[in-house]
């Protein structure tokens, strides 16, 4: 069985003490026991301060991005060893914000998908269509090649580690949620895409989370479909109370 992931990215937001403080209040409300992964991912610049807010507890810290690069010239920028440095479990990659505001491509995000398993990190890869893809009945091509091009180079041995999340892109922030019958859909067609690639026995392991106005009052429905695994939470995390409802509905 796929153990539920529930993982918060707090994008730009928070500062370095409530952060921590949020962090805190998140590690403390998950009850003793909980068969439920979490993980929060702060901002860069307060993975320092975040981190011993959580260490030893049952979250997870994360990254939002880093460059897929070792140490060198590149201002600015963090590498998967910095990452390591700061307790980091998990980095996003190719976030549709990232795809959208700075020009992220999938080639670019299966480096980075590489890189940070080299360096013992969970890749988050996120993949999803535009309402515009949708609307034009290109879903399943959109997030075929996505896909296909951001686990290039990474293997069947590899792929059980990888999360993938599924975030249609008209969905985040925008309070406009998915259908759990849409979400189901595209996870299966995911599944699909990876079974034929790297055959059933890796592609039955990868969690798939689902991402796009996840709430307490939607998550348990959407979690409750078969190949949804998990949820990648932007706004609902901002609010330990929220962020614990989507927990306990895992
Ligand atoms: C996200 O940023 O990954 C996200 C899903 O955001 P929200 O939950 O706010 O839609």
């Amino acid at each position: 069985m796929r153990k539920p992931f529930i993982c918060g990215n707090w994008k730009m937001n928070t500062r370095g003490q409530c952060g921590a403080e949020l962090a805190k209040a998140v590690a403390d409300g998950i009850p003793a026991g909980s068969q439920v992964e979490v993980g929060v991912c702060p901002p860069t610049c307060y993975l320092g301060a975040v981190g011993p807010a959580i260490k030893g507890t049952a979250v997870g810290l994360g990254a939002q991005n880093m460059l897929a690069e070792a140490d060198g010239a590149f201002t600015g920028e963090i590498n998967p060893a910095m990452l390591n440095d700061l307790g980091c479990q998990y980095v996003i990659l190719g976030h549709s914000e990232r795809r959208q505001f700075f020009g992220e491509t999938s080639e670019g995000v299966s480096k980075k998908t590489q890189a940070a398993l080299a360096a013992g990190l969970v890749p988050i890869v996120c993949v999803g269509e535009t309402l515009e893809e949708r609307e034009g009945n290109q879903t399943e091509a959109v997030v075929a090649q996505q896909i296909e091009g951001s686990l290039a180079g990474i293997s069947a041995e590899q792929l059980p580690t990888v999360v993938i999340a599924y975030e249609p892109v008209w969905a985040i922030g925008t309070g406009k949620v998915a259908t759990p019958e849409q979400a189901e859909a595209v996870h299966a067609h995911i599944r699909k895409l990876l079974t034929d690639k790297f055959g059933g026995e890796a592609a039955e392991k990868v969690r798939i989370q689902y991402g796009g106005s996840v709430k307490p009052g939607n998550a348990a429905e959407l979690l409750g479909q078969p190949n949804i695994d998990g949820a990648l939470v932007g706004g609902a995390s901002l609010k330990a109370e929220d962020f614990l409802g989507i927990i306990a509905a895992a």
